[in-house]
């Protein structure tokens, strides 16, 4: 049987690797960089990505390498009085059939690389940069700058933000930059006080800035994301961009002092940016023998943290598709079909989430609003792609 090939050895890229061997279809997974890895910083996944990659067999694997939170809540920016505490803990198992993680990004893409290669040893190709695609009635190949030529029986872009696969399928987007730009890092624990750490996880929305924090590694780091309205800053959509510390605390100067504390504690060398783009939603992202999945398919604002958990929900079901349907462009149109309504609202929800959170949070709390927004957040997250019908 010819592979699946999948462009783009990233969290979306791994899971359809890991969902597809499991059902015992060949893949061939090409990523461009020469190393495989992810970058420092932390991810959430909740609980409808957890219950996707338990689906997968890698309960043991995530319980080893996340955090369960014990409480979540939100701040006031300049007060810092609690304005919601929920409990966390063990209740999510039952409330959502899976709990939710606070994870090291370059631990989860690990356990992953891990489970394919157990499957496959041979099937990641390093240094193997996508440039083009040519596809007919019965196969499709993939054409790499390095010369090299893969054929499969379907491609699946797993290539990202800047998805080469995209542009090849519908042409170039059209990013627009949102004048966000938003700042990470991961502190040492011993560098704060103890006294800030409640609760385990804690957002602070405000007027054009905003700012998360949770525990990963075992409460050994604290990852933090601080988004500042910032159009004049600078506008690279990358995570690798150095900051400095300096940058960060004048764009929240004025914050409660749970917040400075965290960004006091930054170390110099530790600090990033990314200037948020948006894009709007597909209206297709399959073609023949052809799609898009995750970032490649429906970028969104981070503003949910829901990019990945879309990706590993697209993984999913696009392989339960493979398996269950006659011909590839069946099940690639299919697939389509199935994710299209569920990511477009996660695409569009972000943008809002956005404005929500980088504005004052006085008149949201104390009309509801926030607290029917949560209830809308916590019903999408009980969702479990591993067993919608097909
Ligand atoms: C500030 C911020 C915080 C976030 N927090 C969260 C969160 O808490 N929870 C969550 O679920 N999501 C979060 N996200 C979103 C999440 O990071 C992305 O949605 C997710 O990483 C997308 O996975 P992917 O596999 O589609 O793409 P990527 O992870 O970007 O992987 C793409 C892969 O393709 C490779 N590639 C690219 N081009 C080519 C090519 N031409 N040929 C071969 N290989 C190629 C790349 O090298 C890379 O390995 C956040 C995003 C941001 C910006």
């Amino acid at each position: 049987m010819d592979p699946v090939l999948i462009v783009g050895a990233g969290l979306g890229g791994l899971t359809a690797a890991l969902a597809l061997l499991r059902r015992g279809i060949p893949v061939v997974v090409a990523e461009q960089t020469p190393e495989l890895g992810d970058v420092g910083a932390g991810i959430t996944m909740w609980p409808n990505a957890t219950v996707v990659l338990e689906a997968l067999g890698l309960r043991e694997a995530l319980e080893r390498n996340g955090d369960v939170p014990a409480d979540m809540g939100v701040r006031h920016f300049r007060t810092g009085d609690v304005l919601r505490r929920t409990v966390v803990g063990s209740t999510l198992r039952e409330r959502y059939g899976a709990p939710q993680y606070f994870m090291h990004r370059a631990d989860l893409h690990r356990v992953l690389v891990d489970a394919v290669r157990a499957l496959a040893p041979n099937a990641i190709l390093l240094g193997h940069a996508l440039i083009g695609i040519d596809q007919d009635a019965s196969g499709v190949t993939a054409i790499f700058a390095n010369g090299v030529r893969v054929r499969g029986r379907a491609l699946v872009g797993c290539d990202g933000i800047h998805s080469v696969t995209r542009a090849t399928l519908v042409g170039a987007d059209q990013p627009r930059w949102t004048g966000v730009v938003a700042y990470r890092s991961l502190v040492p624990i011993e560098r704060l006080p103890q006294d800030i750490l409640t609760p385990t996880s804690c957002i602070w929305p405000g007027p054009g800035r905003y700012f998360v924090r949770y525990p990963v590694r075992g409460g050994t780091l604290m990852n933090y994301v601080a988004f500042a309205v910032a159009p004049d800053a600078w506008s690279e959509e990358s995570w690798r961009t150095r900051s400095t510390v300096a940058e960060v605390k004048a764009q929240f100067s004025g914050w409660e002092p749970r917040v400075q504390a965290v960004i006091d504690a930054t170390l110099p060398d530790a600090c990033f940016k990314w200037a948020l783009h948006d894009r709007d939603p597909l209206d297709r992202w399959s073609v023949g023998r052809v799609t898009l999945l995750g970032d490649a398919a429906h970028p969104m604002l981070p503003f949910m943290g829901q990019g990945a958990a879309m990706a590993i929900e697209d993984a999913i079901v696009l392989a339960r598709c493979l398996e269950a349907m006659s011909t590839v462009p069946a099940a690639l149109e299919r697939y389509e079909s199935l994710r299209k309504e569920r990511t477009r609202w996660a695409q569009l929800e972000s943008r809002e989430n956005g404005r929500r959170e980088l504005s004052d949070p006085d008149p949201l709390y104390q009309s509801g609003e926030a607290q029917e927004v949560n209830r809308e957040l916590e019903a999408f997250r009980r969702y479990d792609a591993s067993s919608i019908p097909i």
